[in-house]
């Protein structure tokens, strides 16, 4: 497959597209292993020409006025929604995705701009009373000025969304460095904010396959002043030590161990439907992914065969396809990731009642996998899978269940399927996680606070609150 017409190849600087000082690397199609298109390498003079536009551009689009910045983010979701097949096409193209997970990853990306329309609009202060009396306390708010953000190969545009959409309605100026398997679409996002008015040096993008070069520069600059990044836990550790050097203001989503608990009581059908979703959207690839089935023993054989059934019945196939249900996983490494995981379980007593075998042939597919019997030490129980499989573990009853969803060092998503409303709500409070699913099994939503506990992440993205990351609060000490 070849990069379609009218898809930008190159970095984006200052409003210019330029190449990159350090060469240039492929971009694949995962679905045949073949080369799309080369992208630009940034070196270390093109951060620094980046933090510098973004630097220059920052004081004027911190002064602009509100109902300006909204009317470019607006303008860009209007964009994204009439551009929505193309964005849709070459997402599932560089990422794998199929085309109906694309079409809805375009749709939840583009809500970020309109919900953050909406929000750059109500950045406001307060006024208190001091409680002696003695004086008022004044609050207003400030952007935090230039932000590095960094985003992963799992949701090319969403990911982004959610950071550039905050950033602007706030003020604030931004180098993004997308995914290294998934550069396009980020190029693209480019694009259409200029398009949609977003003045040369507001908007960013570097490409590199040597991140770790690029963010040490990026980090060391003293502009710099926010970092937002999304992927995984061991990455995100590595950063905040780095920003720890110059005290740079982080948020981190970071990766998930996400249990799925039907309890006794549940509707098995509806369940069934939530963990499809759950669990296979974007195949498994997700932060918010159902990774362990936490099923009541009374219910876990018959909930393990319907789950089956369904996972038998998906159509696996290049992303690009229209009939394909599942496309293939974003690189060979992640395959032999997620088969290693399998692997090793099965020998700790695992069974497969569905796939469990790698795919041969070209591209990078591996078949939805249900796995029964799962010990709870096992790779796929304890490790994040990233992959189309589902580990189910029967548990005796609500507090085993709770037990063993709360013995991980993540605590990203959660799920809970039963028949009793307030028995659920009950089970919400105690899982030691930042969102929970309650009979659902998708959580994300631009209008709600996504983020993590434990070392899942620190901060929110969407809701009211995801524009407070890239606001700083001034106060000032006053009587009259
Ligand atoms: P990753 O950590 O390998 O990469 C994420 C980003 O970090 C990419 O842009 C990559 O180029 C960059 N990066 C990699 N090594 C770096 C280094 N040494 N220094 C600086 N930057 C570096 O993660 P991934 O494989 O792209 O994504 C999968 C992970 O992301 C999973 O763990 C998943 O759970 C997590 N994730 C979390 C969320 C969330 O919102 N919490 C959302 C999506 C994905």
């Amino acid at each position: 497959m070849t990069l379609p017409a009218g898809v930008p190849s190159r970095m984006f600087v200052g409003g210019t597209w330029q190449d990159g000082s350090g060469g240039s690397f492929d971009v694949l199609d995962p679905s045949t292993g073949d080369v799309i298109c080369a992208v630009p390498r940034a070196g270390a003079d093109d951060v620094a020409a980046a933090v510098s536009a973004a630097a220059d551009a920052l004081p004027e689009w911190a002064a602009t006025a509100p109902r300006e910045r909204a009317e470019v983010l607006r303008r860009t979701f209007e964009l994204m929604i009439e551009r929505k097949e193309d964005l849709a096409y070459l997402m599932s193209l560089e990422m794998g995705k199929s085309l109906t997970d694309a079409r809805g990853e375009v749709v939840y990306a583009a809500e970020f701009f309109r919900w953050f329309s909406e929000e750059a609009v109500r950045i406001g202060g307060e006024l208190r009373m001091a409680p002696s009396g003695a004086n008022r306390i004044l609050t207003f708010r400030k952007p935090v000025g230039v932000c590095l953000l960094l985003t992963p190969w799992n949701f090319p545009a969403a990911m982004a969304t959610r950071k550039i959409a905050p950033a602007l309605a706030a003020g604030c100026t931004f180098v993004l460095k997308p995914a290294e398997d998934t550069p396009l679409t980020a190029l693209m996002l480019a694009q259409l904010l200029t398009e949609a008015g977003a003045p040369a040096g507001t908007v960013n993008v570097l490409t590199t396959d040597k991140p770790g070069d690029l963010v040490e520069v990026a980090l060391a600059d003293d502009r710099v002043r926010k970092l937002s990044f999304t992927g995984s836990t061991g990455v995100g550790r590595t950063l905040l030590q780095q920003a720890a050097g110059r005290i740079v203001n982080a948020s981190m989503e970071l990766g998930g161990n996400d249990p799925f608990l039907v309890l006794d009581d549940a509707d098995l059908d509806a369940a069934v439907d939530g963990a499809m979703l759950a669990k296979m959207r974007n195949g498994g690839q997700a932060c918010t992914a159902a990774n362990r089935f936490l099923v009541a023993e009374s219910v876990a054989d018959e909930f393990a065969a319907k789950l089956a059934e369904r996972m038998r019945s998906l159509r696996m196939g290049p992303g690009t396809a229209e009939d394909t249900q599942i496309g293939p996983m974003i690189n060979r490494r992640a395959v032999e990731g997620i088969a290693d995981k399998v692997n090793r379980s099965i020998e700790a007593g695992a069974r497969a009642v569905l796939g469990g075998e790698s795919v041969e042939g070209a591209g990078f597919f591996y078949p939805p996998t249900v796995l029964t019997g799962v010990p709870r030490d096992s790779a796929v129980a304890v490790e994040e899978v990233f992959g189309p499989v589902a580990p189910i573990i029967a548990v005796k009853d609500e507090e085993d269940a709770l037990r063993i969803a709360n013995d991980s060092e993540m605590g990203l998503t959660g799920y809970v399927y039963t028949g009793d409303l307030a028995r659920g709500l009950r089970v919400c409070e105690r899982l030691e996680v930042g969102m929970v699913g309650l009979n659902r099994g998708l959580v994300s939503d631009p209008a709600a606070p996504f983020g993590g506990v434990k070392q899942s992440g620190l901060g929110r993205e969407g809701g009211y609150e995801g524009i407070d990351e890239y606001l700083e609060t001034t106060y000032v000490a006053t009587s009259w």
